[in-house]
């Protein structure tokens, strides 16, 4: 057993951003990486995911993986040894590619991280399980702890996934060339203004004019000042910063 299931085919490209997800659930990916926008720039080869399975350096006859809080208290820790071998590995020591911990504690992600992830060589992933992993690891093997939001997921599998779809889109060649995506939401640090599309009048609600009247230069301060507003009354955190 390898340990590392390819869930790339062999690409006529050489990927350019490419991952390796440590998981006790590999049999999870790519899951929806595999469809839509990634899942083609998948099979093209615009990227490529390993999952490699912690679970191979388990111990004894169950391949045990955790262990109990030390300390006390109710559920399980990934134990740091056992990670630490899976890690070394699944990604050698002079991999280029940024070590990142899903976390729930960890620096919450932005669309200015993602960026900066897709422009990079890829990234090699821990998700953790239970009540997470031995705080020892995380400072040997130097996990960058990265959080998707204020919330406690069951695992970092799906946090990994939000973060990998969130930079493949970024990359070169994967989405057209006339959706770069720099209009988006928190790209210039506003929410995005409203779209409409056809049909011009539905159940008597109508496209606003002025996007109608062929003027690009009104158009464009029409959005903008939209998402200003939308920004300062949902999110005036954004202004802020
Ligand atoms: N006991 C931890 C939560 C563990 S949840 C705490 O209170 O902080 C189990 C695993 O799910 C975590 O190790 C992490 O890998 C993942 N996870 C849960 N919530 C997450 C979030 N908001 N962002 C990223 N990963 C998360």
């Amino acid at each position: 057993m390898s340990g590392v299931q390819p869930a790339t085919p062999a690409g006529p490209v050489e990927s350019c951003f490419s991952c390796t997800v440590l998981t006790l659930y590999p049999d999870m990916f790519p899951g929806p990486l595999g469809h839509s926008l990634a899942g083609t720039a998948l099979q093209a080869g615009l990227w490529s995911l390993a999952a490699y399975d912690i679970r191979q350096h388990g111990q004894g006859r169950h391949r045990t993986v955790d262990d109990t809080t030390a300390g006390g208290g109710a559920g399980m820790v990934l134990r740091a040894d056992i990670l630490a071998q899976a890690i070394d590995a699944a990604s050698p020591a002079d991999d280029p590619r940024p070590r990142l911990l899903m976390s729930p504690r960890g620096r919450p992600l932005t669309q200015a991280r993602v960026r900066d992830l897709a422009a990079g060589p890829g990234a090699v992933i821990v998700c953790g399980r239970f009540e997470g992993v031995d705080e020892r690891v995380i400072g040997a093997r130097q996990l960058e702890e990265i959080s998707i939001g204020d919330y406690i997921l069951s695992g970092g599998e799906m946090a990994a996934m939000v973060l990998l779809d969130a930079c493949i889109r970024l990359i070169p060649g994967v989405m057209g060339k006339e959706a770069s995506g720099e209009d988006e939401s928190f790209e210039h640090g506003l929410l995005e203004y409203p779209h409409y599309t056809r049909p011009r009048t539905w159940e008597g609600l109508e496209i606003p004019d002025i996007l109608l009247s062929g003027d690009h230069q009104k158009i464009a301060r029409w959005r903008r000042a939209q998402a200003l507003h939308l920004t300062q009354t949902r999110r005036p955190d954004l202004l802020k910063r």
